[in-house]
């Protein structure tokens, strides 16, 4: 049996017709840059997550990126981010010429570590990257109250979140994933939650001035076609993308739906195998799985024994932000952020994705006991 790691085709299919309709539109506007479909989008995503302002870009990178530039971050300052996710989550910073300052994570939920951050907060903190990592929100409540205490700005980077929402002790209400930072940051990579068919980005904020900032620092700085009032960049989300992203926001929840399922059955199938450790679902988050990854031991070797079997699988993440040669320079060594460490050693992520079916699920348990049986 072949087990894809996601199926993309699988997922598009009953969607074809719909697609194929809003492509054609747009061909024959030939509106590429900023057409009324992004517009549309940005409207559409805002009210889904709750924002009042959603500005299309052209990676979730670069959504991370743009964030902190609107929010003046610079040469001489330091952001702290998680130690375990992907890189771009602190490549950002050092495009602005800011310093990411690592900060281990917690071992159950793979988030950042609350109880480490304010340890690593200096004079030159200026913000808090937390990651909602593999579709779980991180404790906001905490990393709000740290923020707020400190003064620093919250940059959610929700790239691997869509639909999650933080269920707040604080304020008694459900938030959904990048709306409750000064800033949230999402990707539509195509294999997110919610993917186009290239390249795409976004950021949610309920400021009026950042989203104004936003509008003119991703379309060349300008105030009109040729007047540019600031440096700005070419990080515009295509038209064509967000007519595709338009049709399957309103399949968002549904797929998300799909995934919790499927990672139930998965925990019913693994729950009882020694050694292995499944993803623990903390009581402040709704989960989205964009990943489900467990922990357990000789992971190289059944990496390899699951692969052999037509199995896709992946590891997020083998090496630590800080181990990372193109980090070497800020003199981290191996040891000093022990969780991450841990984490990256024994954990592997399975098949996941709304199309996957219950026989495949039984498959790669199957498989995966006898792996840990060699
Ligand atoms: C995917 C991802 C990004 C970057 O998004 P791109 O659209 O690929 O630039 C950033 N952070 C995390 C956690 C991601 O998973």
């Amino acid at each position: 049996m072949k087990v894809p790691f996601i199926d993309l085709q699988k997922q598009c299919r009953p969607l074809k017709k719909e697609i194929n309709k809003a492509i054609a539109d747009v061909l024959k506007k030939q509106n590429f840059i900023l057409g009324e479909e992004v517009h549309e989008f940005e409207k559409n995503f805002a009210e889904y997550n709750k924002v009042k302002y959603a500005v299309g870009l052209n990676s979730g990178t670069d959504a991370l990126f743009l964030s902190l530039i609107a929010l003046g971050i610079g040469p001489g300052d330091e952001v702290i981010v998680p130690a375990f996710t992907f890189i771009a989550t602190a490549f950002v910073v050092s495009y602005t010429g800011a310093v990411p300052v690592f900060v281990d994570v917690d071992e159950r939920t793979f988030a950042i570590d609350c109880a480490q951050i304010a340890k690593a907060v200096t004079k030159k903190t200026k913000a808090i990257i937390p990651v909602h990592l593999f579709g779980q929100c991180a404790d906001m409540d905490k990393i709000r109250d740290i923020a707020k205490k400190h003064s620093l700005y919250v940059i959610e980077d929700a790239c691997q979140s869509h639909g999650a929402e933080f269920l707040s002790g604080r304020d008694h209400n459900a938030f959904k994933s990048g709306s409750m930072g000064d800033t949230g940051a999402f990707s539509f990579y195509p294999t997110k939650n919610l993917g186009g068919f290239g390249d795409g980005g976004m950021i949610t904020t309920n400021s009026g001035e950042i989203h104004e900032k936003l509008l003119k620092l991703r379309d060349c700085g300008r105030k009109s076609k040729y007047e540019h009032s600031m440096v700005g960049y070419n990080s515009r989300l295509d038209t064509l993308q967000a007519a595709v992203l338009n049709i399957k926001l309103k399949y968002l929840d549904a797929w998300n739906e799909k995934r919790r399922k499927n990672a139930g059955i998965y925990s019913e199938l693994l729950k009882d195998i020694p050694g292995v450790i499944i993803p623990e679902c903390a009581s402040f988050s709704t989960h989205v799985f964009h990943v489900f990854a467990v922990r357990l031991p000789n992971r190289d070797k059944v990496v390899e024994y699951l692969r052999s079997k037509g199995i896709g699988v992946l590891v997020n993440y083998p090496l630590p932000l800080h181990l990372q040669d193109a980090y070497r320079h800020l003199g981290y060594r191996e040891g000093m952020i022990p969780t991450a460490e841990k984490i990256s050693k024994d954990i592997i992520s399975l098949p996941m994705h709304p199309s996957l079916e219950k026989g495949q699920i039984e498959y790669v348990v199957t498989q995966l006991k006898n792996a840990l049986k060699l």
